[in-house]
């Protein structure tokens, strides 16, 4: 005992006190790691799986909304372009009439020209008529005033009287074609007039069904953006609730590897290696050997380990390595701080055989207890002597340790 505390006395890690540690670590740990415990449970496990499974319903669902909103967005994009293509129909029909009434326009204007050009030609006609007229009777009344003094023949009065009766019946003619003509262009100027008319009542139809198709564009253009922000809103709530969830699951995996450690990929398990000839099984599932039996570790620099020295994470269980009886289940402590062992377990198998379970982090037993092997009798922790988590295992045959790696599986 008084070695133990001149060991202790000289040793350099004699300040690093484990429960101050654990308490610097968790404070430490609560800073840094905020959302992970330090030690992961199935319970995390359980929040953290529902979490994601309660976001994952969410995406669905608001993806399905968004799909709908985007089909919704499409549908009316395909409307609008169908008036797009309508509008411009209509534009083109309107532009097209226009350029018939411009043109009905131009040959009513020139069938004005020729209705005056035939005016005129009658009102020349019209002169000529009364000019031969005027002609005639001078003629006649002087003919007939020759007549009557005898200095004219009477046939020489009437050769003249035909010349003018049939040159009055060219220009009664003549007048007859102008007009037939001048009534023919004043008809073709009324068809043009009526056909102008119809033109322009046809291009207010289509001016007015444009400004229906406008109206009713911009209807679709409303609803289309509309339909397009509640598509983008949906999308970024889906884009929000993956980012969650990105994190619930990375959390998750973390949570998870933290369980695993102790049976997961690299770690030797146990019940893997089966029972030695002797009825010994390994004492607990372990990455690697630290530290063999007769090494030197930073307490023992100079050899002479007395045990096994299992690595993994704390909170691994410890296994009672054959049947037997707990012979003890105690702590080695002074002025509050473990020292050497920590917490420590022994088992005794029967008189000759009996294995030691040291650096315990909590004990799953008590004194006197019979176990079977392979019961949990504790978990693994870092008490006493100790730089991580690991079991310190020793075997003794009678009143002497002996190698483990002689008697295990
Ligand atoms: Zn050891």
């Amino acid at each position: 005992m008084r070695g133990m505390l001149q060991l202790n006395k000289n040793n350099p890690y004699r300040f690093l006190n484990p429960i101050a540690w654990l308490v610097i670590l968790l404070i430490v740990g609560s800073v840094v790691l905020p959302t992970s415990s330090v030690v992961a449970s199935q319970s995390d496990v359980d929040r953290l799986e529902q979490q994601s499974a309660q976001l994952e319903a969410e995406i669905k669902e608001k993806e399905a909304a968004a799909a709908d909103a985007r089909a919704e967005a499409d549908a009316l994009s395909g409307e609008v372009g169908q008036l797009d293509n309508d509008i411009s129909l209509t534009e083109a029909r309107i532009s097209e009439t226009a350029t018939k009434i411009s043109d009905v326009e131009s040959s009513i204007s020139q069938t004005n020209e020729e209705i005056k050009v035939q005016q005129a030609s009658l009102e020349e006609q019209e002169r000529n008529q009364d000019e031969t007229l005027r002609v005639f009777y001078e003629t006649v009344t002087d003919e007939l005033l020759f007549v009557l003094v005898g200095s004219n023949s009477i046939s020489e009065v009437i050769d003249h009287n035909e010349y003018l009766e049939s040159l009055e019946g060219q220009i009664e003619g003549a007048i007859a074609e102008i007009e037939k003509l001048k009534r023919e262009l004043q008809e073709k100027k009324t068809g043009l007039e009526q056909e102008e008319t119809e033109l322009a009542n046809l291009k207010a139809q289509h001016e007015a069904y444009k400004i229906g198709l406008v109206d009713e564009k911009a209807r679709k253009d409303a609803l289309l953006s509309d339909a397009v922000a509640t598509q983008k809103s949906f999308e970024d709530e889906v884009a929000e609730a993956e980012a969650l969830n990105d994190k619930v699951e990375a959390e998750l995996r973390s949570v998870r590897s933290k369980l695993t450690q102790k049976s997961g990929p690299g770690v030797i398990k146990a019940s893997d290696q089966g029972t030695s000839a002797v009825g010994f099984q390994w004492p607990t599932n372990y990455r690697y050997i630290s530290t063999y039996f007769g090494g030197s570790t930073p307490f023992q620099p100079g050899g002479g380990h007395g045990g096994l020295d299992l690595v993994n994470s704390a909170g691994t269980p410890i296994y009672a390595a054959a049947d037997g009886t707990v012979t003890a289940v105690t702590s080695m402590t002074y002025n509050g701080s473990y020292y050497a062992y920590g917490n420590y377990i022994v088992v005794g198998h029967n008189a000759r055989w009996s294995s030691l379970y040291a650096h315990l982090q909590a004990f799953a037993v008590s004194a006197g207890q019979e176990v079977h092997r392979g019961d949990v009798i504790g978990y693994m922790g870092s008490t006493g002597w100790s730089t991580g988590p690991h079991l310190h295992f020793e075997i003794w045959e009678y009143s002497a340790r002996v190698n483990p790696l002689g008697l295990l599986p």
